[in-house]
């Protein structure tokens, strides 16, 4: 009992250092500029974080063996990490590993003990032994951790994986058919106006859609796109394109079906949202986005609707479209030129209040634009000497005010 009573004093006080140090180094980031701002930054990580991952690790692992955590009525030790540490699974699987590893491997505990090795690093070599043994890991320790201390964590998981594969080629092959297993995508319900999208690839399909979508990615000038709202619609411009079939004259084949009534098109106050099918209801005006170019979209109501519909003429007709795409070549919103391939036929005055399906009254617009004109409010305009003209929405919607 003395002795508990001992550990335990020692601990409070132990823990009030670390609490005092920790207070300090806040107070120090939140008052240095320049030089020693960036010194703090990496101090937090090599004499707080990176050391104390490596206490961490020593503790579980004497946890791990002692089987404590089931005093707590905890299952296992990554049940419990999860619970009492607020780890993820994987997060509490990675420092259990860790933690085992880290025992057999001397010269790699030490430098993660004092800071000189990060705990990403420290995770690659752990994975490494896991695969291929620790006793072969420790007869090229010395070789890794001089590789680790000038490459960041993804290049030297890559020099990591080469020695696995010298050591145990045939183990590197199974880990990589393991990996390719774990591959899977899915795209869920529409929701509040979302889908979301996870999954994981194996290296080359990974390899393969960065390659595709970089296709994709380049931004324009004035570009206000983040890199994810850059990526994001690459991937929907890649799977249009890729679904679209070949391009002749009359463009490509409707992708879309849209469920909307004739107000809805119309844009008459009161009207039902437009359905889109697969992907849950959507505003009036992209719904008149969609109408602006047959060639994106398919729309169906009932009964009179349908007949409306089908013999309204929106439908470019395919010389309109040639001529359409020789006059402009590109998107005509000033300063863009995405290509053709990219855009729908934009009716100037919209088709749903009336505008004809003739080139003075069309352009060429990327899906971006187009949806800028149609859904936040911008207006487009053709110059007597045929020069293009943008000008804002008057009550502008900043993006952020969407989702608050
Ligand atoms: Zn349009
Ligand atoms: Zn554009």
């Amino acid at each position: 009992m003395a002795v508990a009573e001992a550990q335990r004093k020692r601990l409070d006080a132990a823990r009030r250092m670390l609490e005092a140090g920790v207070h300090a180094m806040s107070a120090c980031v939140r008052d240095a500029d320049g030089e020693t701002l960036g010194e703090a930054i990496i101090q937090i990580r090599e004499a707080g974080i990176d050391p104390l991952e490596a206490a961490f690790a020593h503790g579980v692992r004497r946890f791990d063996r002692s089987g404590e955590y089931r005093a707590d009525g905890a299952l296992s030790l990554i049940a419990w990490l999860r619970w009492k540490c607020k780890l993820s699974g994987g997060a509490a699987m990675e420092r259990v590993e860790i933690a085992r590893q880290l025992e057999k491997l001397p010269q790699t505990q030490a430098a993660f003990a004092n800071g000189e090795l990060g705990f990403q690093h420290v995770a690659v070599i752990a994975r490494a032994a896991e695969h291929v043994g620790a006793a072969a890991v420790r007869k090229d320790e010395a070789n890794l951790l001089k590789a680790a201390e000038t490459m960041d964590p993804g290049q030297f998981m890559t020099v990591a994986k080469n020695f696995e594969h010298r050591v145990d080629a045939a183990g590197a092959l199974a880990e990589a058919n393991r990996a390719y297993d774990r591959r899977y995508f899915h795209i869920g319900e529409p929701q509040d106006g979302l889908v979301r999208l996870d999954g994981v690839l194996d290296a080359e399909g990974g390899a393969t859609l960065r390659t595709a979508l970089s296709a994709f990615m380049k931004p324009v000038k004035d570009d206000a796109r983040s890199y994810g709202q850059r990526s994001a619609d690459a991937l929907v411009e890649l799977a249009r394109q890729g679904s679209g079939g070949k391009r002749d004259g009359a463009g490509p084949r409707p992708q879309l079906i849209i469920r909307a009534s004739l107000d809805t098109l119309a844009g008459i106050p009161g009207a039902p949202a437009g359905e889109l099918e697969g992907g849950g209801t959507v505003p009036a005006e992209t719904v008149q986005r969609y109408a602006c170019d047959s060639a994106i979209s398919r729309i169906i109501g009932q009964g009179e609707l349908e007949h409306e519909l089908q013999h309204a003429s929106r439908t470019l007709p395919a010389p309109t479209r040639r001529a359409l795409e020789a006059r402009d070549r590109h998107c005509v919103f000033p300063g863009c030129t995405r290509p053709l391939n990219w855009c729908d036929g934009h009716h100037l005055v919209w088709w749903t209040r009336g505008g004809a399906t003739a080139l003075p009254n069309l352009a060429l617009l990327c899906r971006p634009h187009h949806r800028m004109v149609h859904e936040e409010g911008w207006n487009l305009e053709r110059t007597k000497d045929a020069h293009w003209k943008a000008r804002p929405p008057v009550h502008r919607v900043p993006a952020n005010a969407r989702s608050a």
